[in-house]
Order: structure tokens, then C-alpha cells, then sequence
């Protein structure tokens, strides 16, 4: 059983350690951000004072240094540095957000210690070598700046970090607000979902996919294929794709599951020089049917190249026909998915039958029946 933050039994003048996801390309893209302002909103108003953690990118932390202070290049420390989120959440949450980039953990300890700021972002854990190989040691260390320890990062929950799993050893653990949300509405449809369940997959990376298809192969009624995942599909068949991407490496996987009526192939596509761009007209029709009769959508990866205009009609159809069935509960996941709501306008309100899952490989793990080892540890 996780204990969650709204029921845990939290002493005053606490320290809470926050592990959130600002892995984020720009500090103007609110919707991360925003889905882990009521977790800090919460522990505020609990009196509690927040240290931030997270990482972002793939930064090279530079090798050779098992010491617990982080190096990094000054190219790398520039494109992945935390820094411009204090000022982002510092304007949102109407207080002092102080950033934090001393090398070691004594020293930002010292810097909390003197400070009169009540929440703080410590600098990319992904500088500090220690974190992505989930260092006990580092864990430990990381864990003495806080009192208790709160995962509202499902999204990472997938990778044993030191920030996610080694320091849940040390601290009381609990699950945020978010993460909450999450696993509950993703509980919901692997456990309770109501039929028919339609399950569309799009996008590039179908290895990533398939343990999805496998869970969920008996308790859905429909998967309808789009985007680079379809064209895995086709190849897998035999049928020729000319240079479409294609996902080589799950054509072994998916091949035993084609045959079946409850697939769904798209009947006509948007091709240019010879590489299949986009699922066609008739096909989003196809799809839309089925789409409005369903009560349950699962939704991972783009329908097209939807980043071009011309390769995008796919996609933004199959937005149009969700956001028309209002009674089905809908879940979206995946980094780019959640990008392509833009091509239904910016100011696009997402109505509350539709849940946007933070999670892209998370999510995609959660749903293929795994266990994250970020979600394990919280289980006490
Ligand atoms: P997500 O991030 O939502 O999980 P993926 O990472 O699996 O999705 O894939 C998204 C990318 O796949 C998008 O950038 C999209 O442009 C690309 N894509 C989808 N369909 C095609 C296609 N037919 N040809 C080339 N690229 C495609
Ligand atoms: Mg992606």
C-alpha cells in the first residue's frame, strides 16, 4: 500500500524532499509544471518547506569522480541547468523559489540552513554521476537535506534513480498528488475499464508498445494503429512501406497479434517519396467510428509527421473525434501525443472525461503490467 501525501503523518517544521519532473525543453511549457503545483500548493500550506528535485535531459555527468560532487561540461551545465525554472515557479507559487547549485550535498545543506527561502530547486540531480546508476550512497546523502520524501514524479517512476528508489530507504515515503491521479485513472483502466475498449498506438518506437498490446489483448476490443507503428504493422505482413519508419526490432513481437479482426490498419495513407507520412481521410473515418462507440480510449503516440502541416490531418482528426465522444473515459499518454493537442489551438480546453497521463515510457510500463521501481519502493 502507498501512503499518499493528503493522509501521511507529517511532523511541523518539516523539510519535505519533492521529486517532480522538470524534464521539460522549455520553461514556457506550463503543462508539467502545472501538474505538480497542487502537491507544492498543499505541502505550503501544511507549512512545510519544499526542496525541489529533479533532472532534465541527458546530460554527460564527466566521468572519473565517485566523490558526490557533480561535473559536468559548461556546454552541458548551459543547455540542462535547472536554473530557469526557480523564477518560472517562483512567479507561480507567489514565493521565493531559492536555486541551489552548489557541487556537493554539505554545502547546499549549509546554503538551506542560512537561507529564509522557504522552497528550493536543486540543480540537475543528472549532473551528479551517482544519480542514474540509483547510488545508495548518494541516496543517503541526498536524503539528509529532508525530513520526509515525496515521488510526484510518475513519469521517471520507471527508472530505479537514486532520487526515486535509493532514497526511499532513508526517509519516510510517500506518493504526491500527482502521482495519485495517475495511478489511479491508470488503474482504472486496466482493472475496471468499461467496454468497448478501443486502444490507439501510434508514433515511432513499437517495441515500446507491444507489452501493452500483450496486456491488454483479451480485455480490449479494438487497437487501431497509426503513425510509424502502423507502418511496423504493414512491414511486419510482408506488405511493402518503401523507407516509412519502421520499428525493425518489434516486427517479432507484434507479428502473432496482426491477424486478429481486433486490429485495426489503416485502408488509406499520405505518402511522399516513398515513405508513408500520415494515415489518410477514409482511415481517420474508420477510426472515428470506432472511437464514438467506444467507453474506454487508451491513446499513445502521434497518427503522422504531424509536426508538418501536411502530415498532421491524422492525427488532429483522431483529437477531434475524442474530444466529440464525451462519455468514454479517455486516457492520452507520450511526449509528443500531448504536443499535438496544439493543433486544435491553444487555448483548447481538455474536458475532465480525458486524463493526460505526465507519463510517456512510464505510462507505457505502467499499462504493459509492469512494476516501476520508483512506485515499488513507495509500497510499504
Ligand atoms: P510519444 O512521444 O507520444 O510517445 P513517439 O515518441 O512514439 O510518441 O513518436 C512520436 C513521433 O513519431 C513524432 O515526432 C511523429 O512525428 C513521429 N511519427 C509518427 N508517425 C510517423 C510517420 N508515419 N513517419 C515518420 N514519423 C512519424
Ligand atoms: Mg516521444
Amino acid at each position: 500500500m502507498i501512503t499518499y501525501l493528503a493522509s501521511a503523518p507529517i511532523k511541523n517544521n518539516s523539510v519535505c524532499l519533492l521529486r517532480i519532473d522538470l524534464n521539460i525543453e522549455s520553461p514556457k511549457d506550463l503543462f508539467r509544471l502545472e501538474s505538480i503545483i497542487p502537491t507544492m500548493e498543499f505541502l505550503r500550506k501544511k507549512k512545510k518547506r519544499i526542496v525541489i528535485l529533479s533532472h532534465r535531459g541527458r546530460p554527460q555527468s564527466l566521468q572519473g569522480i565517485l566523490n558526490f560532487e557533480y561535473r559536468v561540461s559548461d556546454e552541458d551545465k548551459k543547455k540542462y541547468t535547472l536554473k530557469p525554472f526557480a523564477n518560472v515557479l517562483s512567479n507561480r507559487m507567489r514565493e521565493k523559489v531559492q536555486f541551489l547549485d552548489a557541487v556537493n550535498i554539505e554545502d547546499i545543506k549549509d546554503e538551506i540552513q542560512k537561507s529564509g527561502a522557504n522552497i528550493f530547486l536543486l540543480e540537475n540531480l543528472r549532473f551528479w554521476k551517482e544519480e542514474e546508476i540509483d547510488s545508495v550512497e548518494f541516496g543517503k546523502r541526498l536524503a539528509s537535506i529532508g525530513d520526509f520524501y515525496v515521488n510526484d514524479a510518475f513519469a521517471v517512476s520507471h527508472r530505479a534513480n537514486a532520487s526515486v528508489s535509493a532514497i526511499t530507504r532513508f526517509l519516510p515515503s510517500y506518493g504526491g498528488l500527482l502521482l495519485k491521479k495517475e495511478l489511479e485513472n491508470l488503474d482504472m483502466v486496466m482493472h475496471n475499464s468499461k467496454h468497448p475498449l478501443a486502444i490507439l498506438i501510434g508514433g515511432a518506437k513499437v517495441i515500446d508498445k507491444v507489452g501493452m498490446v500483450k496486456f491488454f489483448w483479451k480485455k480490449a476490443d479494438a487497437f487501431l494503429f497509426g503513425g510509424g507503428s502502423a507502418n511496423t504493422c504493414l512491414a511486419a505482413r510482408g506488405i511493402p512501406v518503401g523507407s516509412s519508419l519502421v520499428d525493425e526490432k518489434a516486427f517479432d513481437d507484434i507479428r502473432p497479434y496482426l491477424a486478429s479482426i481486433k486490429i485495426h490498419l489503416p485502408v488509406d495513407m499520405e505518402v511522399l517519396e516513398g515513405k508513408i507520412l500520415d494515415i489518410g481521410a477514409k482511415t481517420v473515418s474508420e477510426y472515428a467510428k470506432v472511437i464514438a462507440r467506444a467507453k474506454t480510449i487508451i491513446w499513445n503516440g502521434p497518427m503522422g509527421l504531424f509536426e508538418k502541416k501536411k502530415f498532421s490531418h491524422g492525427t488532429e482528426g483522431i483529437w477531434k473525434a475524442i474530444l466529440k465522444n464525451k462519455k468514454a473515459m479517455v486516457i492520452v499518454g507520450g511526449g509528443e501525443t500531448l504536443a499535438s493537442l496544439k493543433l486544435l489551438g491553444a487555448k483548447r480546453k481538455v474536458p475532465k472525461n480525458i486524463f493526460l497521463s505526465t507519463g510517456g515510457g512510464a505510462m507505457l510500463a505502467y499499462l504493459s503490467g509492469e512494476k516501476l521501481p520508483g512506485i515499488e519502493v513507495l509500497k510499504k
